[in-house]
């Protein structure tokens, strides 16, 4: 991850701008331009694939998919789409020690709930271990490859550095036939593991570090995921994504900016070894957000040291996690629409991805009322055993979703903030003497308030003017400049409801060289009990609302049911952090 740079607000700032208009809709394609579409229109133009588009998403398995994954799986499912072509999964699972079945599932259902399909086209490298075997032996039959028996230490010694060159192996000048015996002697199993590795022929004085005879495949006694045991020894990234590559007819391998460096040796592979197809990699520039961590590193530790509740906290930047949060696949497309895609390193603000949140749960997220730090309201002049029904929109703009129907009765919830003994200053809510409308019932005077033993206020007062009523002729008549929700408190039912706010407190995390654990959100999440209209006693899991006058909320995925609610929330209705 890149230190924050020292314009990082500006850059933000910059993206904020740059966002496209609210709600668009584009099913998950951006009509948006950028210079990888530029490229891929060239290509188009001029025949250079054929007019195939064929991208790929190569995550490794070693973790859940977080938000800086979207941007790439939008980028490259949301091409292939724009442009008639494919975009393969394609699992690189070179690395035995670290990966699980477990990840590869949940990598493959987040991408799924990213709106996105890849057909018949799902690949592991592992699949190609033959053919990658096969190309080594070639490459040591040319004299192209040899094995390097120095230790993981001294190779890393004689790599030089950026300023010196490297020195060449004292194993360089092996022969083919020593090469060729000792590899097959590797794959057999005959070695411990680092008592050799099988290194290309490449130039140990080469300016690019990458270039000085990269190891291509090391001894790793380990069983894999999918190859078991047959495996003892297994190839490194460059060589196997170059060739994966080739072998999947790849036209755009669209990496992040860090492989820059190593696409001369990317180039090499696909331009030396006899691979059925000649694919180009083109880098773009990694997400990175502000108040989150988006390293696997890191996330997993956040799980193992239990800073958060697993992988799907609704906290957490993992795509399993903001899912949970109530985010939705079309407001992460749009957020990634809004980004776009560059060459330069950035910062993206968290405010970017909570407002593409916002905007596109608010045309279709059905409203509800819900007090969530209730105080008794009690309505003097109201019959104690009187239900007068009332309704409201589903939805304030879409009429054709329907009406909400609920009663008013003499006990009410309100939010304990929407009443002030002595209010200050342009407080226009509840306060001794003040008018404020019931939404979508009547207006009410406040006649008083009873306290307990410490002061604290326990109900409220008030009576109704009867001529007031919402959606009566007249009743606008009345004006007050208050308008709070409510909930009755006979019909109401009763929820867990979790407050969600930013995990880091701090928008660079570990910024310096400190602890990033330090800069946690201690308030990132607050569990209250809340009163919701009686509607929502049936809500469903993953089902989201906007609760009126508070945010957007989701019915929790697993713990919520019928009995016993649970709501998250994904983000409040206005961006609370600028001000804080
Ligand atoms: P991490 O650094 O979190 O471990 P990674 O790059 O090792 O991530 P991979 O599983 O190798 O994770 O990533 C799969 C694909 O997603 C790669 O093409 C990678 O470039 C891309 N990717 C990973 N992180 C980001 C990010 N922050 N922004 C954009 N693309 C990303
Ligand atoms: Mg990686």
């Amino acid at each position: 991850m890149p230190k924050p740079p020292p314009h990082a607000a500006a850059a933000t700032s910059d993206a904020t701008a740059a966002a496209a208009p609210a709600g668009s809709e584009t099913g998950g394609v951006s009509h948006g331009t950028n210079f990888i579409r530029n490229i891929i229109e060239d290509d188009l133009r001029t025949g250079r694939h054929g007019g195939r588009v064929a991208t790929r998403f190569p995550p490794e398995p070693n973790g859940y998919l977080h938000i800086g994954h979207a941007k790439s799986i939008c980028l490259n499912f949301g091409v292939a789409r724009a442009y008639g072509g494919v975009c393969h999964m394609r699992f690189d699972d070179t690395n035995p020690a670290k990966e699980e079945t477990e990840y590869v599932e949940s990598i493959l259902d987040s991408v799924r709930w990213m709106g996105f399909d890849w057909g018949e086209h799902l690949y592991y490298a592992s699949d190609y271990f033959d053919q990658l075997y096969a190309y080594a032996e070639l490459l040591v039959e040319r004299g192209d490859a040899y094995v390097d028996s120095q230790s993981a230490e001294q190779i890393r010694a004689a790599r030089g550095t950026l300023t010196e060159p490297g020195q060449d192996s004292p194993f360089r000048g092996r022969s083919v036939a020593e090469n060729l015996d000792l590899l097959r002697r590797m794959k057999a199993g005959e070695f411990p593991d680092g008592a050799h590795v099988l290194r290309l022929k490449m130039d140990m004085r080469s300016p690019n570090i990458n270039l000085r005879d990269p190891v291509i495949y090391r001894i790793r006694h380990h069983e894999h995921h999918r190859t078991g045991k047959r495996w003892v020894i297994y190839p490194l990234y460059d060589y196997t994504h170059a060739i994966s590559d080739a072998l999947e007819k790849i036209t755009h391998s669209i990496c992040t900016l860090e492989f820059e460096d190593h696409r001369p040796l990317y180039d090499w592979c696909v331009e030396n070894l006899p691979v059925p197809y000649r694919p180009y990699q083109y880098e773009f520039a990694r997400l990175n957000l502000t108040y989150a961590v988006l390293s696997k590193r890191r996330l997993i530790e956040l799980v193992e040291l239990g800073h958060v509740d697993g992988w799907d906290d609704p906290r957490m930047p993992t795509l399993v996690g903001v899912r949970r949060r109530g985010y939705t696949p079309e407001g992460m497309q749009l957020f990634c629409e809004r980004i776009g895609v560059s060459k330069a390193d950035s910062w993206i603000d968290m405010s970017v991805l909570e407002q593409a949140i916002r905007d596109d749960l608010e045309p279709r997220a059905p409203r509800a009322a819900v007090v969530l730090d209730p105080l008794k309201l009690v309505i003097d002049n109201f019959p104690a055993d009187l239900r007068e029904p009332c309704t409201a929109p589903v939805h304030p703009h879409r009429p054709e979703l329907g009406r909400r129907e609920f009663a008013l009765t003499r006990e009410l919830w309100i939010e304990r903030e929407d009443f002030a003994e002595q209010p200050p200053k342009g407080y226009f809510r509840l306060s001794p003497g003040a008018e404020v409308r019931l939404r979508y019932a009547y207006v009410v005077r406040c006649t008083g308030c009873e306290k307990d033993a410490d002061g604290r206020v326990t109900v409220v007062h008030c009576e109704y003017l009867p001529d007031t009523r919402s959606g009566t002729p007249g009743a606008d008549a009345k004006k007050v400049k208050g308008n709070i929700h409510w909930v009755s408190a006979v019909d109401g039912v009763p929820a867990e409801v979790r407050l969600y706010d930013r995990l880091f407190a701090v928008p660079h995390p570990g910024a310096g060289d400190r602890d990033y654990k330090l800069d946690l959100n201690p308030q990132s999440r607050t569990v209250i009990r809340a009163w919701c209209e009686p509607g929502l006693a049936a809500a469903q899991p993953e089902q989201r609302f906007q609760f009126e006058r508070h945010g957007y909320f989701v019915a929790d995925r697993y713990d919520c049911r019928p009995g016993a609610l649970v709501f998250n929330r994904a983000v409040t209705l206005k961006d609370s952090w600028t001000k804080r």
